[in-house]
């Protein structure tokens, strides 16, 4: 059987991460995602067990205790953190797990889990940056600016990562994005199992 694989990814708010990951899985649906469990409060339209699991602080930090998660963050005065058990269970069986992490995250999972294939998702300029984080039309200037400055710190680590996708026309980042799990796939690392399968044979 294959050796399993765990991708990172990060980006910046306004890199357009979500929408690319999302037509990723509608390509690639045999590739799992990781639910990270959270304390911060539920915005409206996200629902439970998608793409987060809400949870206590006290909860939260008994997970932290009884050591269930790969890797955890506080991030704006939130717990945010990656459980051990479903991310363990796909690499075990051979499959591929997202976990979309920040850089911190993504800095603390590497020194656990070497093999680890990161992806940084990296708008195309600042001013498209900008002109994303403006265009939500939801937060006032000093918030955006915030946004702006957070999303700066983030790409001046982006060269920590294995990859860089670009996410100026969506539909190509997708294709980048499939490309580097097919480009992993075909790793020697990744199909040893098949030299000795091949020998066996002789
Ligand atoms: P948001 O509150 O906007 O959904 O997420 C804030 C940040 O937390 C984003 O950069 C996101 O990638 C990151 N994040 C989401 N889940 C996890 C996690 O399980 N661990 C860590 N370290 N960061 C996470």
């Amino acid at each position: 059987m294959s050796n399993g694989r765990l991708l990172i990814v990060s980006g910046p708010s306004g890199s357009g991460k979500d929408t690319i990951l999302k037509k990723v899985f509608e390509r690639v649906p045999e590739v799992k995602f990781s639910i990270s469990s959270i304390t911060r409060p539920m915005r409206p339209g996200e629902v439970e067990g998608k793409k987060y699991n809400f949870v206590s602080r006290e909860y939260f930090e008994e997970m932290i205790k009884n050591d269930l998660l790969l890797e955890y963050n506080n991030y704006v005065g939130n717990y945010y953190g990656t459980p051990r058990g479903p991310v363990d269970e796909v690499i075990k069986n051979g499959g591929e797990i997202i976990i979309e992490v920040d850089v911190n995250g993504a800095r603390n999972i590497k020194n656990k889990v070497a093999d680890a294939v990161s992806v940084f998702i990296m708008p195309p300029s600042f001013e498209v940056l900008k002109a994303r984080l403006t265009g939500r039309g939801t937060d006032n200037e000093e918030v955006i600016k915030q946004r702006l400055d957070a999303a700066l710190a983030e790409i001046a680590c982006a060269e920590q990562y294995d990859y860089i996708v670009v996410n100026d026309n969506l539909e190509e980042a997708v294709e980048d994005f499939i490309t580097i799990i097919k480009t992993d796939r075909l790793s020697v690392k990744r199909q040893k199992y098949l030299i000795n399968e091949v020998l066996k044979k002789c």
